[in-house]
């Protein structure tokens, strides 16, 4: 890795929305540096025309199928930062719960908590469409499991995956952290979100 071309990454630029195709769409660039991470490249698109937004990670420092375990069991481990790239998959194998790349995934950074509310704030989403009792009922019990595990700082095992190693976990104890390299087997079976980028310059040309 060249480190001369890493420092002309941390740039701003101007492109062509791939939604509205407005040129008053910019292109941030960024060298995130967090502790034990030190080569994540942040990528942000936004148009001011028609408010698209995008965001990447690219961990340049790892470059293959990646499965990051951690055990969040008090109230400083739920504030472990999770690096969410548009390919990352987060499971919280205890609740059933799993966020996997789709179409418009892109990248993002919250912590334990957050991602927990975010799947409460999705299961909320979902009791309005739900239509049997059986249902209703399952769906308050996750929202309440869920008030539970925060409340609490109870035990929960979050597990993130990501075919190309650019999602991360950034823990509060380091020393707890598992790092795997997934088999190319466990790596195919992970669904990829769609490059908007690639798409977009396939229509333009
Ligand atoms: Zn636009």
């Amino acid at each position: 890795m060249n480190s001369l071309s890493i420092e002309n990454l941390d740039s701003e630029m101007e492109t062509n929305c791939p939604v509205c195709e407005s040129k008053n769409t910019k292109i941030v660039q960024k060298i995130l540096d967090f502790p034990h991470f030190p080569q994540m490249w942040f990528y942000n698109l936004s148009c001011s025309d028609c408010h698209f937004k995008y965001n990447d990670f690219i961990n340049l420092a790892i470059n293959e199928p990646t499965r990051y375990t951690y055990l969040a069991e008090n109230k400083d481990d739920y504030t472990s930062k999770i690096i969410r790239s548009s390919n990352g998959t987060i499971r919280f194998p205890n609740i059933g719960a799993i966020l996997e790349p789709g179409p418009k995934a892109d990248g993002f950074i919250t912590n334990i908590e957050g991602m927990l509310r975010d799947f409460q704030g999705k299961a909320e989403f979902l009791l309005r469409d739900a239509t049997t009792e059986e249902e209703i009922i399952r769906i308050n019990e996750f929202i309440k499991m869920i008030d539970e595990y925060i409340n609490g700082n109870l035990p929960i095992e979050i597990v993130i995956e990501d075919p190309f190693g650019n999602s991360s976990l950034i823990p509060f104890d380091q020393s707890k952290l598992k790092k795997q390299r997934l088999s190319n087997k466990e790596a195919e079976k992970l669904k990829t979100g769609l490059m908007i980028f690639e798409d977009a310059q396939n229509t333009s040309s």
